[in-house]
């Protein structure tokens, strides 16, 4: 292996097995500002030195930038490109020295690789994975969170570009404040992946490691498998198994068919979501007794083992007033008939949890302080009113645990016994920093916070669930609401960014169970087969809280027993699967349309997308 400076230009080429990587002609290593639309680019610095670099465990170039100008002015820092003798890994290392001026938006290095053969394609942990070929004729130029790693746009801080003659894999030792970036025009034929290192409190504070693995020949199972050997390393694989030590319950959510439904939505008057012109939208409720009768029902239609996930079951409704919510719906029955549905659930071996957040901070709170509101660096509070309860910002995630306590104690003190409980958005939305000095917060407390929030669940032993799933989250997450293809978050029939690959699964798949959609979604296609291909588990019912979004598009009837039947066969091949490794997923035909699943217990999962099948061995 070999690694080549271009003083010039400042690229670096790394020639590995017989194949010179390259930057993208076009790439130039560069740095933005708040508050500024300059551009300020490395080689602007007056001083620039690059001498070798040699340690006990391998050797590349140190480079030394300062004297920049403009909003740059004060910043300086080195670089460290070096080759691991013991792995064979490149490490891209940028290393703040001083800080500029002006605070920092991004700082643009190592570039993108140049990736346009024929044949070639990118791994992108946008949800649940998509692989990209080069000359796929839809563009993508945007994905969600701006591709802020930590995020529904980025289940795992890795992205990885194969080429027929090579492939290498480029992992994000540092994730907490970093994106990336992706340029995929229509028909390519090239796509252009780059990470994006941003400050952290305003500053850039500290080293940015990007790793690069290089391979001779990979797939997208070769490059998820030296992925999952990352994550064990990094003590971030830890299985159902590993978890089920701790809490047993774990058990209970194997081969279960998941039910999301809500008692009560008010949606408030300043809530964007308010529609004046069909006030039934905007304000409805289900009494527990409804619900206790439904779940009798689906004992009768044969569904043996079921989770019953409840929004809405609190006043003044689904997503309002918290982290200060309640009392337990007393226009659908009151704390007595919530116990009830509680204990009939348990009664008919069911199980039971319910939908809760620690993140959306309503004003209308009785507690609400704007002093633990998440404060940006240099002032300012996020705020917005997009959710049914109006006006919110963000509690401080150093204050969440605090809450959780609070709120699970009460909850048992009513008797409500819980299996789970999902904490809503902690693994969709970006973690968040908090600049208020009583309790100062980095991106990567956040995200530790969090995870005390789940760990403390567990050790009460309540399994806990979030929204999606999150490579942060793996050690101490127990399911989610949901993992998807990023596809079936739009419209059914809408173009596609590439082909649906289960990058996520083929990494964390023993780590975390995932209920799946089961929705026809037209003629032409049935989200059952991908929760047959990923080895998931079923959804009997999904009320969404919103219409059309969170993949809320309804699909064609189907009736109950059909339902039954459907998720019966899902859940039969969960219950095998879920605490297995998924060991490979394989393309049987190029466009992906007829995809298969090993499994570590040897069980294989083949389905065609084009003609509605699957077959189970
Ligand atoms: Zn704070």
């Amino acid at each position: 292996m070999e690694i080549r400076l271009n003083e010039k230009t400042l690229h670096y080429s790394v020639e590995a097995y017989g194949k010179t990587w390259t930057w993208a002609a076009s790439f130039a290593p560069s740095i933005t500002f708040e508050q500024s639309e300059e551009v300020v680019y490395f080689a602007q610095a007056r001083t620039i030195t690059h001498k070798p670099w040699k340690t006990g465990v391998g050797k590349g170039v140190l480079s030394h930038y300062e004297g920049f100008e403009g909003p740059a002015e004060g910043l300086s820092f080195e670089t460290i490109v070096w080759l691991e003798e013991a792995t064979g890994y490149v490490r891209f290392e940028w290393v703040p020295l001083s800080e500029s001026q002006a605070a920092v938006r991004a700082v643009y290095w190592p570039g993108p690789m140049e990736c346009q053969q024929s044949g070639g394609y990118t791994l992108l942990n946008w949800q649940q994975g998509i692989r990209i070929p080069n000359d796929w004729p839809v563009a993508t130029t945007k994905t969600p969170f701006n591709g802020m790693l930590g995020t529904a746009g980025a289940y795992m801080p890795w992205f990885a570009q194969v080429e027929p003659d090579g492939a290498y894999l480029a992992i994000a030792e540092t994730p907490s404040n970093a994106g990336y970036d992706i340029d995929h025009p229509a028909g390519g034929p090239y796509t252009h992946m780059n990470i994006r290192w941003e400050p952290s409190l305003g500053r850039m504070a500290y080293r940015r490691v990007l790793q690069y693995r290089f391979f001779a020949k990979a797939d997208h199972n070769t490059i998820c498998k030296s992925y999952r050997a990352y994550a064990l390393e990094a003590g971030r694989l830890r299985t159902l198994r590993e978890k089920a030590v701790q809490a047993p319950g774990v058990a209970n959510l194997v081969g279960t068919a998941f039910v999301h439904t809500g008692i009560k939505t008010k949606v408030q008057p300043n809530s964007e979501f308010y529609d004046p012109a069909e006030p039934a939208k905007n304000d409805h409720v289900t009494p527990f007794s409804q619900r206790t009768e439904e779940m009798k029902a689906f004992h009768e239609a044969g569904v043996k083992k079921l989770y019953l996930h409840l929004d809405g079951w609190a006043e003044p409704g689904y997503d309002n007033r918290h982290p200060d919510y309640g009392p337990i719906g007393e226009e659908a029955g009151g704390a007595a008939a919530m116990k009830e549905l509680v204990d009939t659930v348990h009664a008919l071996g069911y199980h039971f949890g319910i939908h809760d957040q620690y993140r959306d901070y309503y004003r209308s709170a009785p507690s609400f302080d704007e002093n633990f509101a998440c404060r940006l660096p240099g002032g300012g509070i996020p705020e917005h009113a997009r959710w049914a309860g109006g006006p919110q910002s963000y509690l401080c995630a150093t204050q969440a645990p605090y809450y959780v306590k609070r709120n699970f104690k009460a909850l048992e003190e009513a008797g409500i016994a819980l299996d789970g409980a999902y904490l809503d958005v902690f693994t969709c939305n970006e973690g968040d920093e908090c600049d208020h000095p009583w309790h100062r917060m980095t991106r990567e407390e956040c995200y530790a916070y969090r995870q005390a929030c789940f760990r403390y669940l567990l050790s009460k032993q309540i399994l806990p669930s979030s929204e999606e799933v999150n490579d942060w989250a793996m050690p101490s997450l127990v399911f989610c609401h949901y993992a998807p293809y990023d596809f079936m978050m739009t419209e059914p029939g809408s173009e596609r960014h590439g082909i649906p690959v289960p990058l996520f699964n083929l990494v964390y798949h023993d780590c975390v169970i995932e209920p799946w959609m089961m929705d026809r979604v037209s003629e032409q296609e049935d989200y059952m087969l991908y929760a047959l291909l990923n080895g998931g588990a079923p959804y009997l019912r999904r009320d969404a809280a919103y219409p059309n979004i969170d993949g809320a598009f309804g699909g064609l009837s189907v009736d109950l027993m059909q339902v039954v039947e459907r998720c019966r066969v899902v859940s039969e091949l969960h219950e095998k699967v879920a605490l297995c490794e998924m060991v490979r997923c394989d393309l049987l035909t190029e466009d992906g349309s007829v995809q298969q699943t090993v499994f570590s217990d040897g069980t294989t999962v083949t389905v065609d997308f084009n003609q509605q099948t699957y077959r189970i061995d």
